[in-house]
């Protein structure tokens, strides 16, 4: 079986559709994560379905949209709720977004109070770096935990600080979609891979759908020469340590 181990369950509005969709290309745990308040109160319902889990956590370009009370209430809602998270994300840092120092700043605190809340409670994070995958991950070395780079698009150093740190990489359909990745996501070992699709994000116009986390092993099986089989059991088998399935 598969897991998509990244993807926004809450925007989808058929989710026995897209369930039974999933399971009939055998991708059978779908793990959902947060980007604000609301997302976090709808993913912890959908968990009802036994296939989906979720993570629960501020994005950074939500929190661009908060004001202080906002992120405070958030905090206490995630706090009071890790009992269904079965790690926190996603959380990060992403200076596409923020436009001047006030609003990275904003971030990076955010940041670090949700890896402190994981650490506390010993649990795995999902993390999200844009334009900043040097920053991020130098907050991360002060971090005492699992963590998933979530579609991360580092240069060469921030992958090796990554690889060296034995941290955990989710790659998607970019693999698919933009060639550039594809090569640096090759490089990954299949020890510290997972596959994801960021659900509903669209690719060449189409909205992804957790099963095409099989197309991305099927392309990494192609570009790598490795039986899908291997690629479907390793990644899986990470996912399933990972966030304790
Ligand atoms: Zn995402």
């Amino acid at each position: 079986m598969f897991v998509d181990v990244h993807c926004h369950l809450e925007m989808f509005s058929d989710l026995n559709k897209l369930i039974s969709e999933s399971v009939s290309q055998d991708t059978r745990k779908l793990i959902s994560s947060s980007v604000d308040l609301n997302s976090m109160k709808k993913n912890i319902k959908i968990t009802k379905f036994p296939e989906i889990e979720c993570c629960l956590g501020l994005h950074p370009s939500n929190i661009l949209l908060m004001n202080q009370k906002e992120i405070d209430l958030s905090i206490e809602f995630l706090k009071e709720n890790l009992s269904f998270a079965k790690a926190i994300g996603e959380i990060g840092i992403d200076f596409k977004h923020a436009e001047n120092d006030a609003q990275k700043e904003k971030q990076i605190k955010v940041y670090k109070k949700q890896l402190f809340i994981a650490e506390e409670n010993s649990l795995p994070v999902v993390v999200h770096s844009r334009f900043a995958e040097k920053k991020s991950l130098e907050i991360l070395s002060e971090f005492n935990g699992k963590v998933l780079l979530h579609w991360f698009d580092g240069n060469k150093q921030t992958f090796s600080i990554g690889l060296e740190k034995n941290y955990f990489f989710s790659v998607g359909p970019a693999v698919i979609y933009n060639k550039d990745y594809l090569k640096k996501a090759l490089e990954i070992p299949l020890e510290n891979l997972m596959l994801e699709t960021d659900s509903p994000v669209e690719f060449n116009g189409i909205k992804a759908k957790p099963f095409w986390v099989k197309k991305v092993a099927e392309k990494f099986s192609e570009e790598k020469n490795i039986p899908l089989k291997q690629i479907e059991e390793t990644t899986t088998k990470n996912a399933k340590e990972f966030f304790s399935l």
